[in-house]
């Protein structure tokens, strides 16, 4: 049974990689990093990704992520870039810097400041990016895309983060090609050359408006 699986996680990564290569190189771009979101599965199910090459991954919750990732990470060369995808509280801002090299969800001035403090007292400088809330969707976290400029601004300023980029979820009943487009337009008058954009069904649309990262996990691991 494991062995089914580990090949069909393998090929699948495979045929992402090769869709995303496909995807860039139709925009004219040169490079794509596939973030692998490995969240749900246990060690098991990860390891043959890592064994195929990948070396990004993301995941949404710290507590799962600190769980399976030290001892994944330790055997490991050349070594795994992790990625926090999912919402961040406050209280697990010095788990978080401690253990991820890029942060995507910054949403609020308090997990800034949170951020900010942490990754001076660990000497730790995580990738950062603004999550936007681009569908406007009340359950969703995010920055409201007409906020965005003011909060990139006060994060700079006054906690003195250095943001690379922003995220966005576009909502799951609409086309994600206007979000991706949305997240682009504010990314570029910020002068933002990062974006965090795209899932299994929808990294190729995303590749075409502009994204610099893409978080595939069900292509990858199958289905949560
Ligand atoms: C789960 C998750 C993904 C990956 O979704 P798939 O549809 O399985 O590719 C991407 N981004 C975020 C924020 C997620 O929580």
């Amino acid at each position: 049974m494991r062995r089914i699986m580990t090949m069909t996680s393998q090929s699948r990564l495979a045929s992402v990689r090769s869709a995303i290569t496909a995807a860039a190189s139709k925009a004219g771009r040169q490079e794509v990093t596939l973030i692998a979101v490995s969240k749900t599965f246990d060690a098991a199910d990860i390891q043959p990704v890592i064994d195929a090459g990948q070396r990004v991954f993301g995941e949404n919750r710290v507590q799962e992520a600190q769980g399976k990732w030290p001892a994944l990470r330790a055997a490991s060369l050349p070594s795994i870039e992790l990625h926090l995808i999912g919402p961040l509280q406050s209280n697990k801002a010095a788990d978080a810097v401690a253990l991820f090299d890029a942060i995507h969800t910054i949403d609020r001035l308090k997990i800034a400041a949170a951020i900010a403090s942490e990754m001076k007292r660990q000497n730790r400088e995580p990738m950062l990016f603004i999550q936007v809330n681009t569908g406007r969707e009340p359950q969703k976290s995010g920055v409201m895309p007409d906020e965005v400029d003011a909060f990139l601004r006060a994060v700079t300023n006054d906690y003195g983060l250095t943001i690379s980029g922003l995220m966005c979820i576009p909502p799951v009943d609409e086309d994600p090609q206007e979000h991706f487009e949305l997240l682009a337009e504010i990314a570029k008058r910020n002068g933002l050359s990062q974006l965090s954009m795209g899932m299994s069904g929808d990294f190729e649309s995303a590749i075409a408006c502009g994204a610099t990262h893409v978080r595939v996990g069900s292509a990858i691991f199958g289905h949560r």
